[in-house]
């Protein structure tokens, strides 16, 4: 770590006032391919998973990446060759882990609303578990799997009913979620499940919600997921592992959450007091991996002075960077050169789209005039994963880093590419 490294960013850093990823200049990286643009770092995505692989060591753990966060194929490949799984929601996002290489045998498909076709398909492939959030998607898998002569592996999202204390849009283990199976209601289901033909019960799985930044909830839901475990097998359901479901929240705006490797001591200490220690544990972490691994670079192109507001316009907007409009999130946003010269100016920082929730910033203060870059940081993960064409915008090109040297891995998009699936009548 240098001394001017960006806090939650160890490896972005001002090195003499120009902004560098590992050693890459990232006003290079903006000249040579435009903008907005978004850079990944690898060292940072191996050592937040390292972070993770510390506080199990010596344990049974698979850790399967919540692909959701960010599932370009480079990042996939990086993440399948050190090891991880994959925890899927779509067919979409199980053809990409295919394509990038993984494994079928350590994918877990979650989500509420698989269709048949999806479970065929992933039935087809030999995955590791389908992490079931209904006794109607139950009785669905199960005539999936019999069709093809199967037996589908499942595991049961319970529901804690815990408030994870992150914003109500990505918090999922309350009462009033559609996610995952009513605590009242567990162990019914679990003996329908077990009931099944079609179906072999594997395991349990709980995520309360993501960006969570105290481990106080999260140790509650699995103290409250342990509970059932006993309650399941003492009925006669042995469960072969344990699903922890996503990781930790991440530093966006001077946030602290626990590091990995201190939540797993914890919880590893509860699993051993409880007798679970030795059993296998899953989990799935996504922002964790990869939120502070990535910028999106943006070119200021105007800057408009108002009466109540001062406003900074720049090329990237809410269809590349959505978590500001979706969730009102912050992003630290800074220069990626710094001249010294040009005079602070407090101003919101918003996109070119035809939308007043097409901001990335609020009350902002900014040294810069246009033409110049800025890098939104924290910007690897649910960023280029949800962007959109909005306002037949391109979705920006992606950038690996690794040392001094960058990989392109995503491709610009072209405009005609927009329309090649659209017909004139
Ligand atoms: N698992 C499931 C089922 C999820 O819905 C999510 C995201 O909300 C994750 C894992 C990943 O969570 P996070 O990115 O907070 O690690």
């Amino acid at each position: 770590m240098t001394a001017n490294t960006l806090p939650g960013q160890p490896h972005i850093a001002y090195q003499a006032n120009a902004l560098c990823m590992e050693n890459v200049k990232l006003a290079d990286v903006a000249a040579q391919f435009g903008t907005p643009v978004f850079a990944y770092s690898k060292a940072a995505m191996l050592s937040a998973l390292a972070a993770y692989q510390r506080g199990f060591a010596g344990r049974k753990v698979q850790i399967c990446y919540a692909m959701k966060a960010n599932s370009n194929l480079a990042v996939l490949q990086v993440f399948a060759k050190a090891g991880c799984g994959f925890d899927i929601v779509s067919g979409g996002e199980l053809a990409r882990v295919l394509a990038a290489g993984g494994a079928p045998e350590k994918i877990i498909f979650s989500g509420v609303g698989k269709t048949r076709a999806e479970m065929k398909q992933a039935l087809e492939l030999g995955i590791a578990c389908f992490n079931v959030e209904s006794e109607a998607e139950l009785e669905v898998l199960n005539e999936v799997a019999l069709s093809l002569g199967q037996k589908a592996r499942v595991s049961l999202r319970v529901n804690p009913n815990v408030d994870p204390k992150t914003h109500p849009y990505i918090s999922t283990g309350l009462k009033g979620n559609k996610f995952g199976i009513a605590h009242d209601e567990v162990i019914d289901t679990y003996k329908k499940a077990a009931s099944y033909p079609g179906l072999r019960v594997v395991g349990i799985d709980c995520h309360i919600g993501s960006q969570i930044t105290d481990s106080a909830p999260y140790l509650d839901a699995a103290d409250r997921m342990l509970d059932l475990v006993d309650a399941i097998e003492a009925a006669g359901i042995a469960l072969h592992h344990l699903d922890f479901g996503g990781g930790l929240g991440i530093d966006y705006a001077g946030d602290t959450p626990p590091s990995a490797d201190a939540l797993w001591a914890q919880l590893f200490a509860k699993l051993d007091a409880r007798g679970y220690g030795d059993r296998q544990i899953m989990i799935e972490p996504g922002r964790s991996l990869v939120g502070n691994a990535g910028v999106c670079l943006t070119e200021v192109l105007y800057l408009k002075p108002g009466e109540d507001k001062n406003f900074c316009i720049v090329d990237a907007a809410m269809n590349d960077l959505p978590r500001p409009t979706l969730y009102q999130a912050y992003h630290s946003i800074v220069p990626v050169a710094i001249d010294g010269t040009t005079p602070p100016v407090t101003c919101d920082v918003v996109g070119p789209i035809c939308e007043s929730g097409d901001w990335l910033g609020r009350d902002r203060t900014l040294a810069v005039k246009a033409g110049d870059h800025l890098a939104v940081l924290s910007a690897g993960a649910y960023s280029m994963s949800m962007a959109s064409n909005y306002n037949s915008r391109n979705r920006p090109a992606e950038l690996l880093v690794e040392g001094d040297t960058h990989h392109l891995i995503r491709e610009r998009d072209r405009t005609e590419e927009q329309w090649a699936n659209e017909r004139l009548l």
